[in-house]
């Protein structure tokens, strides 16, 4: 009769619908040749979109690093100014302290020299909380973004990368516009001694306990790897004889199309809309700025569709930013009850049924384990060039990592170290989480460039 007629409509609906969002889902299921694809282009590229900037880093510490240090650390979820007094000997101990500041976005996206003196006027509160205003102790700056660089202390800046679009700074020495911000509020002097990328910072905090550490990567708010690669393949940088941290600059992987083919409408349109568009494209398929985004831009689809949300596109699904890593996070933790996924999702204003709850976790989960096994292509890729490298048949070495998706996502990390293991199976690779990298890391390699310059001098 009519009942069982509408019935069957109804079950048809809904088998329709959930083939549907399995269409959408399955586009970012990646087989195991694509993703080897994605290590083979890795590996071919270097030369190519891949910038491959020499750091001046020629070795990891050897627990012969001393002093008192200033470190500032730019660019990841957090700016940070910080101290950390490092000492030598039998018993080396590090000791840090650190204050978190904030950035406005109208100082992020505002003009350089606003920038630079916001900066400096948070190491001026933080020189005072330590009282060691007039101490001018060496400073190593963790600056989060490519950076191309003549010696330890210079680094011009190629472009901004994630949320910051300072005026009149790209092209610029970032040491000498953090100098003349410094100069400018004459209240105190301080030594800049290096610039350090923070996966260079990652690498050398890992390696100062673990000397197989050669390998750095951040899977944050951006993404990007460093390796210390044979002074005799890097062709910028004159001499043959040992060793160099690259900065990979990864996250620009892909700039020449190479990834299209894997690359959704969702991936378009989170580049399209970005502040950099066209730019770091693997990037804004692995990282955790960008993550949040990917998957807005999937339940908009999916509401579109009328599979979500009653079809009601509310204001807050229209906000761009809303699902942060630590959202993704705890959606996608397999101790939440499914309840509470839909009170996450109330609370971030979006309100939901069960059903949207199940379909929210499901995108989620597609979305990051995508984002972890390309981001282990990569790293696969790395690990298996310095296997290459060596005339290896096997290579055991240690990854120091840092990043806030690595380290809060419930399921990343593994699927990510799952990833390597697959495509480098020539590889043993231990991944050694770094506490507080960027700000230890920089103040070990601006040791070894005091101890450098001293010896210079002498
Ligand atoms: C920057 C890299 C940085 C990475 C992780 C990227 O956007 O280009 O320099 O290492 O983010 O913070
Ligand atoms: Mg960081």
């Amino acid at each position: 009769g009519k009942g069982a007629a509408m019935v069957t409509a109804v079950a048809y609906r809904l088998a329709e619908q959930s083939r549907q969002i399995a269409q959408i889902l399955s586009e970012f299921r990646l087989t195991t040749e694509q993703l080897l694809e994605v290590t083979r282009e890795r590996s071919t590229q270097d030369s190519a979109t891949v910038k491959m900037l020499p750091t001046f880093v020629q070795s990891t510490p050897d627990g012969s690093e001393n002093g008192d240090f200033l470190a500032l650390d730019l660019g990841g979820t957090n700016f940070r100014v910080l101290m950390v007094k490092i000492r030598s000997g039998k018993r080396r101990t590090v000791e840090m302290h650190n204050k978190i500041y904030a950035i406005p976005l109208e100082v992020m996206q505002g003009t350089g020299e606003e920038l630079f003196d916001h900066i400096v006027q948070c190491i001026s509160d933080f020189l005072d909380y330590m009282g060691m205003k007039n101490a001018r102790l060496p400073l190593g700056f963790t600056f989060s973004f490519p950076c191309r660089q003549t010696k330890l202390d210079a680094g011009i800046l190629v472009t901004w990368t994630k949320g910051f679009k300072a005026t009149d700074c790209e092209g610029e020495d970032v040491v000498g516009l953090l100098r003349e911000a410094i100069k400018r509020r004459e209240e105190f002097e301080l030594d800049v001694v290096a610039i350090v990328n923070d996966t260079v910072g990652t690498m050398m905090t890992c390696a100062y306990e673990e000397p197989t550490c050669e390998v750095g990567l951040i899977a944050g708010t951006g993404s990007n790897a460093c390796y210390m690669e044979e002074m005799k393949n890097i062709e910028m940088i004159e001499g043959d004889e040992g060793q160099m941290c690259v900065n990979m600059e990864w996250g620009a992987f892909g700039d020449n199309g190479c990834l299209d083919d894997i690359r959704t409408e969702y991936d378009r349109s989170v580049d399209d809309f970005s502040l950099n568009p066209g730019k770091q494209r693997y990037e804004k398929m692995c990282s955790g700025m960008y993550l949040g985004e990917i998957v807005r831009n999937i339940l908009i689809d999916m509401t579109k569709k009328g599979f979500l949300f009653r079809g009601q596109i509310s204001e807050t699904l229209k906000t761009r930013g809303i699902f942060e890593t630590k959202f993704l996070s705890q959606i996608e933790s397999d101790r939440l009850a499914l309840l509470q996924v839909r009170s996450i999702l109330q609370h971030l204003g979006l309100d939901s049924s069960c059903d949207d709850s199940i379909i929210v976790k499901e995108v989620c989960g597609a979305v990051s384990r995508r984002a972890a096994q390309l981001c282990g292509a990569g790293m696969a890729a790395v690990v298996d060039k310095i296997r290459e490298n060596r005339g290896l048949d096997h290579l055991d070495i240690t990854v120091g990592v840092d990043g806030t998706l690595y380290k809060l996502h419930p399921h990343f990390s593994r699927i990510m170290h799952q990833t390597v293991n697959e495509l480098a199976p020539q590889c043993n690779v231990n991944f050694l989480l770094s506490e507080d990298g960027s700000g230890k890391g920089a103040a070990l390699i601006t040791a070894v460039g005091c101890r450098l310059r001293q010896e210079l001098n002498s």
